[in-house]
């Protein structure tokens, strides 16, 4: 047991384990016996399985919804979260039985009477397997549909996947599982099929290694913990000096410093630049063009937000609706002023915080 530094810069109590090279699986390990949905949560829960698509949020929370929620929805999201990263294009590809079971284990298990298999536009070829899974011969009453959105950032975001999937919208404040819906990564579900045929917990995850700064560009199944330098030195290292290196996707991944870092759960990409791509655009005073409001999928305002966190208004805030704001990074990239405006919501949201601490 050491300390070890985490990309988000946190020091961590972390076990280091010595491979003997093997890559065999314990004996000890069994399939879970699943016969009810007790059963199925407490499996979900042993296989330390998180939300895959990046947010990392524990699988088996967001399962066991209470019976007075009235879910009727199960939404495969299969839409890729951010640019660059296909991992989950990989697994509709490659695991794409892993997925069939899972839909439909799911569906009989937590008692969905709707299974919405959402994929972007973008992928043709992931879009026919989908499709085969969604007209299988067991969908009798033909209760899993494949619905194909538009290829459009954020699509992949859980609220925005709601409406998109269902026309239900999410008030502020609230979660999909209070509009009747329950949100998993694609990849997730795949994972959750796997765990329950061999009982192999998430000890592996697969990657996209990507950027401008990547000699070769791939996506890799690495196990969790894995050095991301040993990561970039398998896709042949650095082909130009990196200026920008980060875990998770160019619009709310997160950079960091060195890769001298272990991989985590919810790290579905490392992204390295180069400094052509990786300069910000120099600030300048705002236009007060609108672009950022209109690239804004919960339509705020992020100049009135501005304004009033710069104010340190927190009754302003919550009218502006900041509690909403996904950090999607969708209006800094649209403003031609080069505004952080990011940086300026999660001031905000701060600002609520501190008021709410009082
Ligand atoms: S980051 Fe910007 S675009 Fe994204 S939800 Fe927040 S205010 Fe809207
Ligand atoms: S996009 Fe940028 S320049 Fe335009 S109104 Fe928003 S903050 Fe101002």
């Amino acid at each position: 047991m050491g300390d070890v530094k985490l990309p988000n810069g946190v020091m961590s109590k972390a076990v280091t384990i010595e491979s003997d090279g093997e890559m065999r699986l314990w004996e000890g390990i069994e399939p879970p016996k699943v016969e009810t949905k007790e059963d199925f949560i407490k499996a979900v829960r042993a296989s330390g399985l998180v939300g895959l698509g990046g947010a990392g949020f524990p699988t088996h929370i967001k399962l066991n919804f209470p019976a007075d929620k009235n879910i009727d929805t199960l939404i495969i999201n299969a839409a890729e979260c951010e640019p660059y990263i296909t991992v989950d294009y990989r697994e509709c590809m490659e695991n794409s039985w892993d997925i069939l079971s899972s839909v439909y284990t799911l569906k009989d298990i937590l008692g969905f009477k709707r299974v919405v298999i959402a994929a972007e536009d973008n992928k043709p070829e992931a879009f026919k397997v989908l499709k085969n899974i969604a007209d299988h011969k067991d969908d009798v009453d033909d209760e899993v549909q494949l619905m194909i959105l538009e290829s459009k950032y954020p699509q992949g975001a859980e609220k925005m996947m709601v409406q998109s999937a269902t026309g239900r919208r999410v008030p502020p404040g609230k979660l999909p599982a209070d509009v009747g819906c329950v949100v998993l990564n694609v990849t997730s579900a795949a994972f959750i099929a796997r765990y329950l045929k061999t009982g192999k917990p998430l000890v592996s995850r697969s990657l996209t290694v990507d950027g401008s700064a990547i000699a070769n560009p791939k996506n890799v199944r690495v196990p969790i913990g894995t050095n991301i330098s040993d990561i970039i030195d398998f896709c042949g290292g650095f082909k130009t000096e990196p200026c920008k290196i980060l875990t998770g996707g160019p619009m709310m991944g997160l950079a960091i410093v060195g890769t001298d870092l272990p991989v985590l759960k919810q790290n579905n990409a490392i992204l390295a630049f180069s400094k052509d791509d990786a300069v910000l655009k120099p600030e300048t005073d705002c236009i007060r063009c609108g672009r950022c409001a209109i690239a804004c999928p919960m339509s705020l305002m992020p100049t009135n937000i501005v304004r009033a966190a710069k104010a340190k208004d927190p009754e302003a805030l919550k009218q502006l609706g900041i509690t909403v704001c996904m950090e999607c990074g969708s209006c800094a990239f649209a403003c031609p002023a080069g505004k952080p405006l990011v940086q300026h919501m999660r001031l905000a949201k701060a600002i609520l915080r501190e008021e709410g601490n009082k």
